[in-house]
């Protein structure tokens, strides 16, 4: 008999709906017949600015691409030690912290495990979650997409994690005070993905995880650093933690140029934080003139992006008329999103392009706020 794929696939991944991931700007762009010189990008949570000036200089400098990397990581967890002061042993680098989310599974997580999330929230924890059998327990965040703290507590008890981000994504807030230290009590691992903390006012987690309670602290060059594209994000953790995940991970999953332009960025913290505040001063100004339209409302936010609220049309006829001027948004497939759009900031011109697109659009959506299927 010869293999039957079918029957030999992991029940777990029997009917999987997926991550959605975005699509490449030029296949939307093609699509919608946009000159590729007109995008805006605003569907990815990336940063305009690109990476550091150090960063592009060290990739454009001869390094070792012909040799494998570090599998210690060393070099670079030093440095991440010492940007926050913490051992290197708490550390572990990944190619971009969902290869970090996806070691946490591997390592903690078996079928049948309890896994909560407070949705809506980054979907690649519910993902790894039905990759690895595990059931997905969501306490849904509030009304004003503040979380349940009491809920959430008392799902932790019975589960194996709980992963939040802070701020989270797509609704921007942070986790109020005090809850973490609720969570990391309540038997369960906790998980804060601090993937937009540089954006925000709260204080990071880091130095409590690396203390040694049951917390992972996932942080990312995606955002702050510019690097989305060359994948490195890492994990502090207690060191017990950390020295287990280095044993389960892929030998050589951060590239040896990921490795150079985060060292690198490393050494261009100032600059990096200088354009975070400017993206955090362009994000206020951006809502202030989102809220002014008279149909849009913004939830307060501490990330990189707003999540918009229109009482015109749907999220989608909104993204395709949008998509008409070339801008792209983020819609989540989520019941409680279909009248919100994602807006990753930008450069001052590009709130500008949102803006006019916007004032275009507004006549053609559905002014009766009828919600599309
Ligand atoms: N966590 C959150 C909350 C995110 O929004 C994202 C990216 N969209 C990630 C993690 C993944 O980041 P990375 O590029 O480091 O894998």
């Amino acid at each position: 008999m010869r293999f039957d794929h079918q029957a030999a696939l992991r029940p777990a991944l029997r009917g999987l709906p997926g991550y959605e991931p975005i699509e490449p700007p030029e296949l939307i762009a093609a699509r919608y017949g946009v000159a590729p010189e007109r995008i805006v990008k605003l569907d990815g949570n990336e940063n305009p600015y690109g990476p550091s000036p150090r960063a592009l200089v060290a990739l454009a400098a001869p390094y070792a691409a012909h040799r494998y990397p570090d599998p210690d990581q060393r070099r670079l967890r030093d440095a991440l030690a010492a940007r926050h002061d913490v051992p290197p042993a708490c550390i572990v680098a990944g190619a971009g912290s969902d290869e970090l989310i996806d070691l946490l599974f591997r390592t903690y997580v078996q079928p049948g495990d309890r896994v909560v999330i407070a949705s809506p929230t980054f979907g690649m924890y519910a993902f790894d979650a039905e990759l690895h059998g595990a059931q997905v327990v969501d306490v849904p965040l509030r009304e004003d997409w503040t979380p349940d703290g009491d809920a959430l507590v008392a799902a932790a008890a019975s589960a194996r994690a709980v992963f939040i981000p802070s701020p989270n994504n797509p609704t921007g807030g942070t986790l109020p005070p005090g809850l973490a230290e609720r969570l990391i009590d309540s038997g369960a691992l906790l998980v804060v993905d601090e993937a937009y903390i540089e954006f925000a006012h709260a204080p990071s987690l880091v130095e409590r995880a690396a203390a040694g309670d049951p917390l992972v602290v996932l942080r990312t060059f995606s955002k702050w650093g510019g690097l989305a594209g060359l994948r490195i994000g890492y994990g502090v953790m207690p060191a017990p933690v950390a020295r287990v995940l280095m044993h389960v991970k892929q030998p050589y999953g951060v590239s040896v140029a990921a490795e150079v332009a985060s060292l690198a960025s490393l050494e261009d913290c100032a600059l990096l934080d200088e354009r975070a505040c400017a993206l955090t001063g362009e994000r206020d100004r951006l809502a202030a003139a989102l809220a002014a339209l008279g149909w849009l409302y913004p939830a307060p936010s501490e990330a990189n992006f707003l999540l918009v609220r229109m009482d015109r049309g749907d999220a989608l006829s909104a993204r395709e008329a949008l998509r008409r001027h070339g801008v792209f948004v983020r819609t989540f497939n989520h019941p409680r999103l279909r009248r919100h759009v994602r807006i990753s900031v930008g450069m001052r011109a590009d709130s500008e392009r949102l803006l006019e697109a916007l004032a275009a659009i507004a006549g053609e959506l559905d002014a009766e706020g009828e919600v599309h299927a």
